[in-house]
């Protein structure tokens, strides 16, 4: 039972309550429907933590925001299971990221009425990027970030456009909560504003200065705020070794930066060895999973004043 019909409950009562008396039938007895056989509110699947948090923050309590992946994998690369995928075609919503995410929705047929591509509006400037070799993190197996670059919502303006993506798809699924879903949207684009407004202010000192990533994964937030970043494939969780060294000091022979941007804390014995070829460290989390603490906002604001404090 979803909402719609439930509303007709009450029409019901109310129509049997005005019968007379006399020749009254007994009155109806209120059939709970089980839970667990029929999910009481609309279902929205979504790809990735940012639009998980994005629905959530515009719907409330309204729906119920599914996000599936585990947590200790990349949601791009993660391979639903068969039941994972059977959520996903029952939903009355599917998030996408668009720009190439979710590699597994390519070998499954999902109900393309119920599809909303968030990044659809900017898909004409989406970056292609030419990265030959793979590497591996988490139990998602090997991969590469060839093709198209796919952590769009940490260009801010970018954010902005996939959230309101989902306010229209939710919109059109609850069209008598059109107003509060319009003002919790508007809420959550006032933070996001304030994210671009920041990160452009910190452009103006940023764009003179060549940095380093430690994964390939910043490619939108450097067009957008004029970064001139160069990538290795490093993980925040391993120390580099000396073929991974090399490659890194290749890069600054020609690329004289003098910081590096990590996508978690990275281990110390890391952290020294870099700086002993005069690299310092700053986190700027992507999240596109779920964070350990805090949410998207919280999230995004300690990565801009983690870049804010490096370059004063
Ligand atoms: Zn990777």
């Amino acid at each position: 039972m979803n909402i719609r019909t439930f509303s007709t409950l009450p029409l019901l009562i109310l129509l049997a309550a005005c019968k007379p008396a006399a020749d009254a039938p007994p009155a109806p007895v209120a059939v709970q429907t089980p839970a667990a056989i029929t999910p009481a509110k609309p279902q929205v699947l979504v790809a990735n933590y940012p639009l998980q948090y994005f629905a959530q923050r515009i719907a409330g309590d309204a729906v119920e925001v599914r996000f599936l992946a585990p947590k200790d994998e990349d949601p791009a690369f993660w391979q639903p299971d068969e039941a994972a995928v059977t959520a996903f075609q029952n939903a009355d919503i599917i998030l996408m990221n668009g720009a190439g995410y979710s590699k597994w929705a390519d070998k499954v047929t999902l109900p393309e009425s119920k599809v909303a591509d968030t990044s659809a509006a900017f898909a004409k400037s989406l970056i292609q990027v030419n990265e030959v070799s793979t590497h591996s993190h988490g139990p998602g197996g090997e991969h590469s970030h060839s093709g198209t670059a796919f952590t769009t919502w940490i260009d801010f303006k970018q954010a902005s456009l996939q959230a309101q993506a989902v306010r229209n798809a939710l919109q059109a699924l609850l069209p008598d909560s059109k107003d509060a879903l319009e003002t919790n949207f508007d809420g959550l684009k006032d933070d996001l504003d304030e994210l671009d407004r920041r990160m452009s202010d910190l452009s103006r000192r940023l764009v003179k200065q060549p940095l380093v990533a430690s994964h390939p994964v910043y490619h939108y937030l450097a067009r957008r705020y004029g970064m001139n970043v160069r990538s290795v494939l490093w993980e925040p969780e391993n120390v580099p070794d000396d073929k991974a060294m090399t490659d890194l000091t290749t890069i600054l022979s020609g690329h004289r930066a003098r910081w590096m941007i990590w996508e978690g804390e990275p281990v110390e014995e890391s952290v020294a060895k870099i700086a002993a070829v005069g690299l310092k460290s700053v986190i700027f989390d992507p999240c596109g999973n779920v964070p350990e603490s805090g949410d998207f906002i919280t999230v995004m604001k300690a990565n801009v004043e983690a870049l804010e404090k490096a370059f004063p």
